[in-house]
C-alpha cells in the first residue's frame, strides 16, 4: 500500500470513470502522467478494468501548422459535435515539444474556452514526457479512460510538424488535416506524407476575402489527393473547406465522417485497423520497456560513459560496445 493520502482505492477510481465522473477520470489520468511506480501501476489496474468498457468511439486526429486554427476548429467542431449530434466529446493532444514551451497546444484552455466548460467535454493537454514515444503512450491510455467515461468522440490534436503526426496516425480511426486558403502545402510546412495521410483536407478560414481563393485550393487538392495510391480503407480521401470562426462547415466535416464509418465498418477496415494498431503498440511498449530497463540498470549506469569515450575514440567499435553492454543486462 501506498502512502500517498490522496490515492483511492482502484474500484473508486474505476467506478468513477464508467458512471462519468470527470474528477476522477482527471485523478486516473495525472497517475497515467505521472513519474512515481506506484502512480503508473495503480494507472495500469485502472486501465486494465476499464478496457472492457472502451473502443465505442470514433477516433479523430487533427493536424495543420501552428496558427491554421486547430483550437478553433476543435471549439467550434467539438460544440457542434455536443449541440447538434449529442456526441461526448473528448479532446487530447500530442505535443513533444510542450515541456520546453509550456505547453503549445491546448496548455492554454482559454483557446477553447466555451468547449472546456461544457459538461459534455473533456479537455487534456498534451503530457509532458521526455520522449515522443512516452508522450504517445500516455495519450493513447488517456483515450482510453475517456471512452469508458463514455466519451464516444476523441479528438487528438497535433502541432504540424515533425513525428507527432505518425503517433496520432498510429491511434486513430480518421485523419483530419486543417490547411490555409492559397498557400501551398510546402509553404505552409506540411510534408507530403502528412498530406498522403489525411483522409480528410479542410481549407479552414474560408471567409471573408479568403472564399475564392480557399475554392480554388479545395479544386486543386481535391485534385492532388486522386493521385496517391488507393488507400487500404477504401476511403478516397475529400477536400472541404470551412471556417470555423463563422462555425461554417461543421455539418459536412461530419457527414463525412460519418460516411467513413458506414464504409470502413462494413468492409472491416475499420475493426482491422484497430487490431492493427494494437498490435503496433503491443510491440511499441516492448520497445519502451526494454530501453527503459537497460538504461535502468545500475551496472550500465556506470559502465555507459567509459564505454562511450572508447567507442568515441576508436578502441572499440559500436556494435562490439553494445552487445558488451547487452551481455551484462543478461
Ligand atoms: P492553431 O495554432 O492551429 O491552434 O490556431 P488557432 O486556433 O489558435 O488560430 C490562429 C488564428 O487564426 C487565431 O487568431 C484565430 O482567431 C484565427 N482563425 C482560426 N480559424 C479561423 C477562421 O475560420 N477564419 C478566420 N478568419 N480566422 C480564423
Amino acid at each position: 500500500m501506498t502512502t500517498d493520502k490522496k490515492i483511492r482505492p482502484i474500484h473508486e477510481y474505476v467506478e468513477g470513470i464508467l458512471g462519468g465522473n470527470r474528477i476522477l477520470l482527471s485523478r486516473a489520468i495525472t497517475m497515467i502522467e505521472s513519474k512515481k511506480p506506484e502512480h503508473q501501476s495503480l494507472a495500469q489496474e485502472i486501465i486494465e478494468k476499464c478496457l472492457p468498457h472502451t473502443g465505442h468511439s470514433i477516433r479523430i486526429g487533427i493536424t495543420g501548422s501552428p496558427g491554421v486554427g486547430k483550437s478553433t476548429f476543435i471549439e467550434a467542431f467539438g460544440t457542434y459535435l455536443i449541440r447538434e449530434q449529442k456526441r461526448k466529446t473528448a479532446v487530447l493532444a500530442i505535443d513533444p515539444t510542450s515541456q520546453k514551451s509550456h505547453g503549445s497546444i491546448l496548455g492554454d484552455k482559454t483557446r477553447m474556452d466555451k468547449l472546456s466548460i461544457n459538461e459534455n467535454a473533456f479537455i487534456r493537454p498534451s503530457p509532458a514526457g521526455e520522449s515522443l514515444g512516452g508522450v504517445a503512450t500516455k495519450t493513447r491510455e488517456t483515450m482510453l479512460l475517456c471512452e469508458a467515461a463514455g466519451f464516444n468522440t476523441i479528438l487528438i490534436e497535433t502541432v504540424g510538424v515533425g513525428q507527432s503526426e505518425i503517433a496520432v496516425h498510429s491511434m486513430v480511426d480518421f485523419f483530419l488535416l486543417l490547411l490555409l486558403p492559397g498557400a501551398g502545402d510546402e509553404l505552409q510546412g506540411i510534408k507530403r506524407g502528412i498530406v498522403e495521410m489525411a483522409d480528410l483536407i479542410a481549407i479552414n478560414k474560408t471567409d471573408g476575402d479568403q472564399i475564392d481563393l480557399a475554392k480554388s485550393a479545395r479544386k486543386d487538392y481535391s485534385m492532388a489527393l486522386h493521385l496517391f495510391p488507393e488507400k487500404e480503407s477504401g476511403w478516397t480521401p475529400k477536400a472541404v473547406t470551412c471556417s470555423s470562426q463563422e462555425k461554417e462547415g461543421m455539418a459536412d466535416i461530419w457527414q463525412l465522417l460519418l460516411d467513413f464509418q458506414q464504409l470502413t465498418l462494413a468492409n472491416d477496415w475499420f475493426e482491422n485497423n484497430r487490431k492493427q494498431q494494437l498490435k503496433n503498440w503491443f510491440y511499441d511498449l516492448i520497445d519502451l520497456g526494454l530501453k527503459h530497463w537497460f538504461y535502468r540498470d545500475v551496472e550500465i549506469k556506470q559502465e555507459l560513459r567509459t564505454i562511450e569515450k572508447k567507442v568515441v575514440a576508436g578502441k572499440i567499435s559500436a556494435a562490439k560496445a553494445v552487445s558488451q553492454l547487452l551481455e551484462k543486462l543478461i
